[in-house]
């Protein structure tokens, strides 16, 4: 039975004819694709009405898997083995992290979209591309100071965000991460990963350019986050860039004070 509604598919169909009018070449297997995931979202709808007993399954098995890792590839391999948040069945690939396993920093995101889903990497497409230059401006890289990872583990269909029962899943791998890096300090990039971690409900406008201090089991002090924009908005919203860079800089200055992040000369 086909349950997408005409609301749905007429919707993106008339978005994309808007684009191509105004001359912007438009990639339909995209579009074919985001109908397809609107259609899987619609039907998944009616089994949202008793998520919770299940979701809290899966949240305590979440919590079990996680709590018994004692280190990063123990934690890979307990999502790996984890069956509970159905993005997992519609991904490609879980997107576990990138870069340096015992940086000072730590760089929380949304979740993988298509490109990272394609390589099982986190950030590797234009928005990681950029992320990569806005780290580099304040010396950090993932090849020599940096950890990256997300708040979300597989690409939920049509690149929509995580719903929050999907980060409530995800949430006890997320804990665990952070407490087996032990990073001083964490960039969450984007209203979505600052919201889910400090678990406060106000838009990157109202988070970003302040410091917020997270209590992580397993860690004896509370690591400071720093919600900065997602790359990819900035791609959207280059006028922003110049708040960005404000962002960076404070954060270059509590590295600076701490002297943590980028080595410095002796
Ligand atoms: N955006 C994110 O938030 N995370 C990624 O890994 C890629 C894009």
């Amino acid at each position: 039975m086909t349950v997408i509604t005409t609301d749905i598919r007429d919707q993106i169909s008339a978005l994309a004819d808007w684009w191509e009018a105004a001359g912007v070449t438009l990639d339909h297997r995209e579009i074919d694709r985001l109908i397809k995931a609107a259609n899987t979202e619609q039907k998944a709808a009616p089994s949202t009405v008793t998520p919770l007993r299940g979701a809290n399954r899966g949240i305590a098995e979440a919590e079990a898997l996680a709590r018994g890792a004692q280190d990063l590839d123990a934690l890979r391999d307990a999502l790996a083995r984890f069956d509970g948040c159905e993005l997992k069945e519609t991904a490609s690939k879980t997107v576990f992290a990138d870069g340096i396993a015992d940086a000072d920093i730590m760089v929380i995101g949304e979740g993988p979209g298509r490109d990272e889903d394609r390589v099982g990497k986190p950030f590797v497409g234009r928005a990681g591309q950029l992320l990569d230059r806005m780290l580099a401006s304040i010396g950090l890289s993932r090849e020599t100071n940096a950890y990256i990872t997300n708040v979300n583990f597989w690409r939920p269909p049509g690149n929509r965000n995580p719903t929050d029962e999907e980060l409530a899943l995800c949430r006890p791998f997320v804990d665990r991460h952070i407490a087996l890096v032990q990073p001083k300090l964490i960039i969450a990039t984007g209203a979505v990963p600052a919201k889910a971690l400090l678990g406060v409900p106000d838009g990157i406008m109202k988070l970003r350019g302040k410091t917020y201090q997270l209590t992580v089991e397993g860690l004896d002090s509370d690591i400071p986050v720093f919600p900065i924009f997602h790359p990819a908005y900035l791609l959207r919203r280059p006028v922003e860039k110049a708040r960005a860079w404000s962002d960076l800089l404070n954060i270059l200055a509590f590295m600076e004070s701490r002297n943590i992040g980028p080595d410095r000369p002796n």
